[in-house]
């Protein structure tokens, strides 16, 4: 562990003390200062000796007392090396080796109490958070505010997406992390809402590398944040709006004492693949509950995406479950209506069938409640302990493995404890859980084992809305693996088959992405369950070699490995799952690129590649690894390429 206190007088009589502490390798540092004239704790972050942040503002607000200025360190400095090993089954990789030092450093304020700072730097990621200890008869606070900001490099651009404003959208239910990103813009771009950006939050930092904001271990003992509008290049952590969820519970966050904060984290690196690869959101958390269950991970076909709300009746549904017993697919997904079009009765039955055919089931909910305009039902029976326990109950006799709610009321620790209560009621019934219409998930995987899937994406619904999500599929699936994607799973319920996207194939809107660029989305996109737009028409009309692919595409990944790319432009990616090596390229500008690529962890000889031809029809063919040699791979424009060994 390399750590300095560095001490020096000024004028004789105010000393200021900068503590360093660096990561494992040495290249990533983080100094922190807390000048006697303000006693505002800062904090610079260099990577090889590049400055990454520059002196960027530590602190809070809360109602107890005040954290954020006219401080003074106590003297407390404690330091210690992490080096641990973690198994997971629901992110980019399955081994985590975490290692980091962490940095506990302590303040006082004027009125005598006490707050820790900690700081954990591994290689290429930072998490700190605030602990208040208990002090006294106060046994709670409430943040009122946190100063913490982050201040970039002036030649730094952006890669960001707003928060909307709240009770807006589809029957009133935004903010749900459904805006679009503007790529390379501006640092200190107002946002378009003028509420701030969403994490995650990517930086360019000239060509000295890149940075990716983002917290972790966010339950219900917090709310979610996001960042502020930049004020003289500083983005600030920003608390829920008042308006969200209907206006109802507070907007500041409150804990026990003693108690800490989520995790605020830093990705930093002179390339993008510190920030493809990082584990950092998973690796700071802890599980909140052990489970007795053996949750299946797997595939699923879903009607609602193509043949939309008239396909929730039990004739549609059956074709839907042979689909999936076609495929060799886990699940089927029954979206909104079910209880009134099929109804639980016949929703019996319909389960039934599926398990006659090796179907497994997940059934649609809307979360509300009182926070929106929701007509979709079922509603009002996952806002409340009681219905929700009738419900589950119920869902566990049928067999039922899944649920998937839907319209959350946004970021206010009241609707972080609704998430939770969710997660914590179904684990009780066995019952795996995919958020949608949601906040990002935020470490979620390791701390909850039946949590299984978030969409706070721009999901493919979209692109059955409006053409103009078509047109941008492919700049937007180019930017997820560099952000929303690398720190939580992203259900987004792609890969369509379809041409137009309508029930007959023959109307609505028109794909404009290859084939083989949908393939790949399969894997560039992870989310441990993967609902897939495929539709029982794909069967016949949809090339051979497309339909053999998704019947053995995995959803579940050993490792994940950036090789190459430019967020919004391309990108190149591998996965491995097991023994089996998935490379998966996308180009989303208009020309063809010819990318030499270093395949190396592929070893040599032949592998299978699809990819598109001059046609942009899909084509499997034979590739040949040799070693020590680049790959040279030819991605289409709005096309793709992926290589399997
Ligand atoms: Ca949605």
């Amino acid at each position: 562990m390399v750590l300095s206190l560095l001490v020096w007088a000024a004028m004789g009589h105010a000393v200021a003390q900068d503590t360093t502490v660096t990561g494992p390798d040495g290249k990533l540092e983080v100094t922190l200062c807390c000048p006697p004239s303000t006693g505002c704790p800062a904090c610079t972050v260099t990577y090889e000796g590049k400055v990454m942040l520059e002196s960027s503002p530590l602190g809070l607000v809360t109602d107890a007392g005040d954290f954020s200025q006219g401080l003074k360190p106590d003297g407390e400095v404690r330091t210690r090396s992490i080096d641990t090993v973690y198994t997971q089954s629901r992110i980019k990789t399955s081994t985590v080796h975490y290692k980091a030092n962490e940095l506990v450093c302590a303040y006082v304020n004027a009125k005598g109490q006490k707050m820790r700072l900690t700081f954990r730097v591994g290689n290429n990621d930072i998490a700190f958070r605030y602990t208040l200890p208990k002090s006294g008869e106060t046994g709670s606070v409430r943040v009122l505010q946190e100063t913490t900001g982050f201040r970039f490099p002036a030649h730094t651009t952006t890669f960001l997406t707003p928060q909307s404003d709240p009770m807006i959208g589809w029957k009133r239910t935004k903010p749900s992390y459904e805006e679009e990103y503007k790529a390379d813009a501006p640092l200190d771009d107002k946002s378009q809402y003028g509420h701030g950006y969403t994490f995650p939050a990517l930086y360019r930092i000239g060509g000295d590398g890149w940075v990716l904001l983002s917290e972790t271990g966010v339950d219900s003992r917090y709310c979610a944040s996001h960042l502020s509008d930049a004020e003289d290049r500083t983005y600030r952590i920003a608390f829920p709006m008042p308006g969200e969820n209907n206006g109802n519970g507070t907007v500041e966050p409150a804990f026990a004492l003693p108690g800490s904060t989520p995790w605020r984290t830093v990705t930093v690196g002179s390339t993008l693949k510190p920030i493809v690869e990082t584990t950092v959101p998973w690796d700071v958390v802890e599980p909140r509950y052990d489970t007795r269950h053996a949750y299946r991970m797997g595939r699923g076909t879903w009607s609602w995406i193509v043949w939309q709300d008239g396909s929730i009746n039990y004739d549609d549904q059956v074709k839907y479950i042979d689909l999936a017993a076609d495929m060799g697919y886990e699940y089927v997904l029954v979206d909104n209506w079910w209880d009134a079009n099929i109804g639980h009765g016949r929703m019996e039955q319909l389960i039934r069938y599926a398990h006659s055919r090796g179907v497994d089931v997940f059934l649609w909910y809307s979360s509300s409640g009182y926070w929106n305009d929701i007509e979709q039902s079922p509603k009002n029976r996952m806002d409340n302990p009681i219905a929700r326990k009738r419900e589950m109950h119920w869902l566990r006799a049928q067999g039922v493995k899944g649920i998937k709610v839907d319209f959350f009321g946004g970021d206010k620790q009241e609707t972080m404890r609704l998430y939770e209560a969710i997660l914590s009621d179904a684990d009780d019934y066995g019952l795996m859980v995919i958020f949608h219409g949601c906040t990002l998930p935020r470490g979620w995987e390791r701390m909850y084992p039946n949590y299984v899937g978030s969409e706070a994406v721009l999901a493919s619904e979209n692109m059955v809305f409006n053409q103009h999500f078509c047109d941008n599929e492919a700049f937007n699936a180019c930017l997820h693996p560099f952000i929303r994607n690398t720190v939580g799973c992203m259900e987004f319920g792609g890969v369509f088959m379809n041409k137009r996207l309508n029930k007959g194939n023959d109307g609505g809107t028109t794909r404009v992405t290859t084939d083989v660029f949908q393939l790949a989305t399969s894997i560039l996109f992870q989310n441990p369950i993967q609902n897939f737009a495929l539709t029982p028409g794909n069967l016949t009309d949809a090339p051979k070699l497309c339909m053999d692919f998704m019947r053995q595409v995995p959803v579940t990944w050993d490792e994940t490995r950036f090789i190459d790319g430019y967020p919004g432009k391309y990108v190149v990616l591998a996965r491995r799952h097991a023994d089996t090596w998935y490379v998966a390229a996308a180009n989303a500008t208009d020309r063809p690129l010819k990318l030499e690529v270093d395949l190396s962890m592929l070893g040599e000889g032949q592998a299978a590649m699809y990819a598109d031809n001059k046609r942009l029809q899909p084509e499997l063919k034979t590739l040949e690894l040799e070693e020590g040699v680049r790959t040279t791979l030819t991605v289409m424009p709005q096309g793709g390429v992926v290589v399997v060994k």
